[in-house]
């Protein structure tokens, strides 16, 4: 299994690090994690064909991981796409994105092709494909729980990812609140894992990988003051980079 590294950045914008997104493949079934701003020409710059794109996976509604998302679906129409695209996301986001592709004149009948949208929830597992899918909930926009009156499709839900497949086990932590989030998915064995390098302290997260049962681990999210950051054995993901899981 590969994993392409198509945004390594965080939420500020930099030159050389497009916003998340990640593309996992196994022979020829691809899921990209996450769809962040620029994905599009991010996919372009690291010479990845978006038709291969079976399913996106979205962890939570901060625009640095889903802003790309409209783009590419004018891209998929632009390249007149006839395969469905999966979206797995939650209830709110879906419908979200739903309004999105409505409002940038990407309504379902125009596209082309068919968007099977599948809301998520904590702990379910969902297939596609060679892969197994369970989100979990995590903390990090539990802040905003106040804030929730602002619209109907606010949502605070925000998923970090176990990914099954070919009985090997990989996590995503995608953006969190603190590195306890995601204690209970490392208890046992993970062959990859990875995780964002931004809201934990650097030194902390040295001592807690340690005790981890992982045998790779990936760092990504990486904001302009952690550029030159000693995360020790964890490989630091640049955009365009390729590691075999
Ligand atoms: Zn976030």
């Amino acid at each position: 299994m590969e994993l392409h590294i198509v945004g390594s950045g965080s939420g500020m914008p930099v030159g050389h690090r497009s916003s998340s997104s990640f593309w996992l493949e196994n022979n020829d079934d691809v899921i990209l994690l996450d769809c962040g701003d620029g994905t599009s020409s991010a996919l372009h710059r690291a010479n990845l064909n978006p038709l291969e794109i079976g399913a996106i996976v979205f962890s939570h509604s901060h625009s640095d991981h889903w802003a790309g998302f409209p783009l590419l679906i004018q891209r998929f129409h632009l390249l007149r796409r006839e395969k469905p695209l999966t979206v797995l996301a939650s209830h709110r986001i879906v419908k979200f994105l739903k309004y999105v592709l409505e409002m940038s004149y990407m309504w379902s009948e125009r596209i082309g092709f068919e968007i099977v949208w599948q809301p998520i929830e904590d702990g379910k597992k969902y297939k596609f494909k060679s892969f197994s899918i369970i989100p979990h909930l995590n903390s990090h926009l539990e802040g905003y729980r106040s804030d929730l009156f602002r619209h109907p499709l606010c949502d605070i839900k925000s998923f970090s990812f176990e990914i099954l497949c070919d009985k090997t086990r990989g996590i995503y932590s995608a953006d969190i609140g603190a590195l306890s989030d995601i204690d209970e998915l490392l208890h046992r064995k993970a062959k990859w894992l990875l995780i964002e390098g931004m809201h934990y302290s650097v030194d902390e997260f040295k001592k807690w990988i340690t005790k981890k049962p992982v045998e790779k681990t990936i760092i990504t999210h990486i904001p302009p003051e952690r550029e030159k950051a000693d995360f020790g054995n964890a490989i630091v993901a640049r955009d365009g980079m390729t590691i075999h899981i």
